[in-house]
């Protein structure tokens, strides 16, 4: 039995959390972490339930969604177990507000609905009202503004008798929305000035943001720009007050789209900066998706094309990813309401996880693993092959294929087809042949399972036939569904009766989900590409042939150093720089010991690497904008150090011979060494008007020639009398 002291610790914990988690959820989210803590340790369920919700509501309060999402799913299924659920409605509520954010709106319904029926079930009209105004938020995101209004109306209708009044701020503050969305911008004004007055009463910070925010929003509209200015500027502030970042970045791209409106680009990219940071913080891509739609357009007002096309690319990377997380959240989602309501009715015996689930728990991974591969891809062939090997891990088939709905053609076509493990070509099913189940299946965009060969017989009519080999005994077809249209059919058969079950069918269901949007990623991919690559395509090929062409004059092509060409420039430049200013110039001329036996026993290829990875060597020790390492020729290098008096260059010369002798690059023709070595010739000065850069250079490889006489592998330092 939990201490009573330790259970009121952990409900005067949450009921703090509680009172200041509009206004400063990070504390809130301390606090309630704190008696999450203690209630897990005195393994106290309503308390752990309570304290997990009130862990998830500041979570979502501060942007991290899918924490949240974890939190408040664990007491929503804690809940299942006690007799006495507690916070059940604004668990569910939270969640649906969650999937609102996210923009899954299937889940959100799905949620404020359970959230309606506990509310109504508990006769609490406080939340009734809440949901409602929730339910109506998303009928305003689907901009069905009729249903949200009647919605939030009815919010105002259950709230009116109740004694505590803050709660219609939040109607009011939506209908304001609603009224903003329509362009009525008086009416839009009239409300979202009710709202901020009574926020400001009540101390609701979110709904203050929010309406700040609206303003901001309406006196832009009213092309009252320094307003509007002022009021998103109060609107972040207070954001970032109570930390609640998520949410401010709406009000970054506003402020970005008010510059951009002005014409302000440069200012305006800012605000993305910021929004992209936070984006990238929280994890959030559907932030970062809007953050790159925006700087693909401001890029191509400023004529980048380059970097609109960079960023048209991160925008459809994070797109994808959008989608795909979508889909897990269902998926677990799915999953978890699943459990749940398993263990509501089985909650006497709940230890007996029944078979099926964990069936369905191991299909899930499959899927989600396949998910990720799938959605990765543009290469649909590779795709197809993915899907039918995990498949096969799934559940056993005779046939496998994917089909896909070919205008020309009048048929489905399969693209992927296996039979008896063997590839098939050109099958493809007339959309004429109303025998053939993938034609109904897609042209009645629903999926079809058959389970006996008696089934089919029943759906035909008569005896069946098949386009791609024999009539199989079980078999599923589902449509592969692109905005709510069959694009073509993905199906699986097996000569045994009774092959597969419903779970078989939602595997094969979502799996489709995955295909169609692998396929239509690709489709749309591609035709952006093609539609950005031709906009960009003559520019890309100016710049492209520029950098070609500098490439060329300036860099060495196998090692990818500076070249002669570069070291006449620059050397003759930093010269007389170092002429004018007085100060030491060196010259470190090196070459390969023994080179041409190197080649000849290891081969030219490999005496290229050997070459390459000196210069990279050499290039490394080149390190001020004002040093050069130069690919002299064949097997020789050379380093220009200005502002670099002898000793330094000479200490320079010993670091390069002792790294090359370390790398032990084995080089067992060499007469003098094991390994390859360098002969390295040093030469410095201090410029004056009588000497020549030649004279330099000529002196570096006099150095250079007396290494190699007394017997190579050495460094040698020009001396007058050398
Ligand atoms: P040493 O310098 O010690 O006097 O002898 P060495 O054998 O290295 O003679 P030298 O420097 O005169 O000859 C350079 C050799 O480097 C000639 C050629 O076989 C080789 N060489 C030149 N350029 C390349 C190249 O790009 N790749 C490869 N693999 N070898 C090259
Ligand atoms: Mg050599």
């Amino acid at each position: 039995m939990p201490n009573i002291e330790t259970l009121r610790q952990i409900a005067s914990l949450n009921q703090n959390a509680k009172q200041i988690i509009n206004r400063n959820p990070q504390e809130a989210l301390a606090l309630a972490n704190e008696a999450l803590n203690l209630a897990l340790e005195a393994q106290d369920p309503t308390s752990i339930c309570s304290s997990h919700y009130f862990v998830g509501s500041s979570k979502w309060r501060l942007g991290q969604l899918t924490d949240a999402i974890t939190s408040l799913q664990e007491a929503d299924i804690i809940n299942k177990y006690l007799d006495q659920p507690v916070h059940e409605v604004e668990i569910l509520n939270t969640l649906g507000n969650i999937y609102l954010d996210l923009q899954i709106y299937d889940l959100a319904f799905t949620y404020y609905q359970m959230g309606y029926h506990a509310a109504q079930h508990q006769n609490d009209p406080k939340m009734i009202a809440t949901l409602l105004s929730n339910v109506g938020e998303i009928y305003r995101e689907l901009n069905d503004y009729e249903a949200a209004l009647d919605h939030y109306q009815l919010s105002l209708d259950g709230l009116k008798n109740l004694d505590q009044k803050e709660r219609i701020i939040y109607p009011i503050s939506n209908i304001g929305a609603v009224y903003l969305a329509q362009d009525k911008l008086d009416l839009a004004q009239e409300y979202t000035m009710q709202a901020l007055e009574l926020a400001r009463f009540y101390d609701d910070r979110i709904i203050e943001s929010l309406s700040l925010k609206f303003l901001g929003i309406l006196a832009k509209k009213n092309f009252n720009y320094s307003l509007a200015e002022d009021y998103l500027n109060q609107s972040l502030t207070l954001y970032s007050e109570t930390q609640e970042l998520l949410f401010s970045t709406d009000v970054l791209f506003e402020l970005h789209d008010l510059y951009t409106e002005q014409n302000k680009i440069q200012q305006a990219l800012i605000y993305l900066n910021e929004a992209i940071m936070i984006g990238e913080d929280l994890k959030a891509n559907h932030i970062l998706k809007q953050a790159y739609q925006r700087l693909v357009k401001d890029h191509q007002a400023l004529n980048n094309t380059q970097n609109a096309f960079f960023f048209m690319e991160k925008y459809m990377e994070v797109s994808e990813e959008i989608e795909k997380d979508k889909l897990d959240q269902k998926l677990r989602s799915i999953q978890l309401m699943k459990q749940a309501d398993i263990t509501a009715q089985e909650r006497d015996d709940y230890f007996l996880l029944n078979q099926q689930l964990e069936k369905a728990y191991q299909s899930a991974e499959v899927i989600h693993a396949i998910g990720r591969k799938v959605t990765a891809t543009n290469d649909l062939e590779a795709l197809y092959n993915i899907v039918y090997e995990n498949l096969s891990i799934l559940m056993s088939s005779t046939t496998f294929g994917i089909a896909i709905h070919s205008e020309n053609l009048k048929a489905l076509q399969y693209q992927y087809l296996i039979v008896d493990e063997e590839r098939m070509e050109n099958h493809f099913a007339s959309l004429e042949n109303k025998n053939s189940l993938a034609v109904q299946c897609f042209i009645q965009n629903r999926s079809l399972v058959f389970r006996t060969r008696d089934d089919i017989k029943n759906v035909l009519h008569q005896t069946p036939s098949s386009t791609i080999g024999s009539v199989m005994n079980s078999m599923m077809f589902v449509p592969l569904v692109i905005e709510d249209k069959a694009i073509g059919i993905i199906t699986i058969q097996n000569r045994a009766d009774h092959a597969y079950n419903e779970q078989s069918l939602k595997t094969l269901e979502t799996l489709a989900a995955y295909i169609a949007i692998a396929i239509r990623n690709t489709q749309k991919n591609n035709a952006l590409k093609a539609q950005i690559e031709e906009k960009s395509s003559i520019q890309n090929e100016l710049a492209k042939l520029n950098k070609e062409l500098q490439d060329l004059s300036e860099i060495d092509g196998l090692t990818g150093i500076a070249n002669r060409r570069h070291f006449d420039e620059f050397y003759e430049y930093e010269f007389k720089r170092c002429l004018r200013s007085n100060e030491w110039i060196s010259l470190m001329m090196l070459d390969i010991d023994h080179f041409k036996e190197y080649n000849d026993h290891y081969g030219h290829l490999q005496g290229d690497e050997i070459i390459i990875l000196i210069a990279k060597l050499i290039a490394k020790h080149a390190k001020r904008s004002s040093d050069l390492a130069v690919r002299f020729g064949g097997d020789e290098f050379i380093v220009v150090l200005s502002n670099t008096p002898l000793e330094d260059a000479h200490r320079i010369a010993l670091v390069i011979q002792k790294e090359i002798s370390e790398l032990t690059l084995l080089h067992e023709h060499s007469p003098i060494a094991s390994t390859i070595s360098l002969s390295i010739g040093i030469a410095s000065l201090i410029p004056s008007t009588e000497c020549s850069t030649n004279a330099l250079l000529e002196k570096a490889d006099q150095a250079l020639y007396k290494a190699k006489g007394n017997g190579r592998n050495q460094i040698q330092i020009y001396k007058e009398s050398t």
